[in-house]
C-alpha cells in the first residue's frame, strides 16, 4: 500500500477510505496481521495491524524491506489515446518500469486532456500489484512543439516510427544514460510533425518492426525491449 512519505519505523498510520476498505473488508485483516507499506521515498516496510475496523484501519510500521528502487532513467511520451486505452498506457508503463509518463497532445489526437488525479490513481494501483516501491511521475500533457522545445539536451528521445528507423533492440541496446520514448496517436503524427520530429538533435527514429501497431502495442513493446536490454 502507497502511502504519503516519509515512512520510519515506530510510527502509527491511520489508513482510511478505500485503502482500509480494502485492508478491512477484502483482505480481512486482524490485529497483528502484516501489511507491507511503501512511500514512493524511503522504500518499502513491513508494518502490523494495530486495529481494524470497516472505517480505518491502524499499523504501526516496523523494520524497512527495501531500500527505493533505482529504476532506470526512462520517459515514455505516448501521444494521448481514447480513455481506456490509454489507461492502458499508464497500467502497463508502471509495471514495465517507467521512471516518467510524459503524455503528449498531437494534432491527430482524439483525446485532448487527461484526469491527471484518475492517472495517479491507476499507476498507484499498479505499483502495488508489481511491487514497485517508486511511483512513476506523471506529468499534465504537453503540445509536442512545447516537448520538443524544452527537451533536456542530456536525454535521448528514441522516436517509435512505424515509417522505419533503427530496430529497437539494437538501439537500446547500445544506449547509456537518460533516454524517452516517443510514441503517437491513433492516427499517427502529420507530416509537419514527422519532420519537426526527425529535426531534433535528440531525436533517434526507431523501428518496432513491419507491423503497424496501436499506440499501447507499441508503447508495451517498446518497453519491454527496454527493459529486457536494460535488465531491470
Ligand atoms: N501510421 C499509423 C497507421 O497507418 O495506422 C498510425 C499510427 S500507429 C496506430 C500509432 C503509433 O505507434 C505510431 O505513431 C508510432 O509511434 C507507433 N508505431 C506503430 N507501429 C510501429 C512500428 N512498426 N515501428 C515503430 N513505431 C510504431
Amino acid at each position: 500500500l502507497f502511502v504519503e512519505p516519509e515512512l520510519a519505523a515506530g510510527q502509527q498510520r491511520v489508513i482510511e477510505g478505500n485503502p482500509a476498505h480494502y485492508l478491512a473488508r477484502v483482505m480481512r485483516v486482524a490485529p497483528g496481521d502484516a501489511v507491507i507499506l511503501c512511500d514512493d521515498a524511503t522504500g518499502e516496510w513491513a508494518a502490523r495491524v494495530v486495529e481494524a475496523d470497516k472505517r480505518s484501519v491502524t499499523l504501526e510500521v516496523a523494520e524497512r524491506l527495501r531500500e527505493r528502487e533505482e529504476v532506470p532513467d526512462l520517459w515514455l511520451c505516448p501521444a494521448l489515446l481514447k480513455k481506456d486505452r490509454f489507461d492502458l498506457v499508464l497500467e502497463k508503463a508502471t509495471e514495465l518500469g517507467a521512471a516518467r509518463i510524459q503524455p503528449v497532445l498531437t494534432r491527430r489526437c482524439v483525446a485532448d486532456k487527461l484526469n491527471v488525479g484518475r492517472a495517479s490513481t491507476i499507476i498507484t494501483e499498479a505499483a502495488e500489484q508489481c511491487a514497485r516501491t517508486a511511483l512513476p511521475e506523471i506529468g499534465d500533457p504537453v503540445k509536442l512543439d512545447a516537448l520538443l522545445g524544452d527537451w533536456p539536451e542530456t536525454r535521448a528521445l528514441f522516436f517509435a516510427d512505424e515509417d522505419g528507423g533503427e530496430p529497437v533492440a539494437d538501439a537500446f541496446c547500445y544506449h547509456d544514460g537518460p533516454a524517452a520514448i516517443l510514441i503517437g496517436p491513433e492516427g499517427g503524427f502529420d507530416d509537419a510533425e514527422r519532420a519537426a520530429i526527425r529535426a531534433h538533435p535528440a531525436a533517434r527514429p526507431v523501428s518496432l518492426g513491419p507491423r503497424i501497431l496501436r499506440g499501447e502495442t507499441a508503447a508495451i513493446a517498446a518497453l519491454a525491449v527496454w527493459m529486457a536490454e536494460a535488465g531491470d
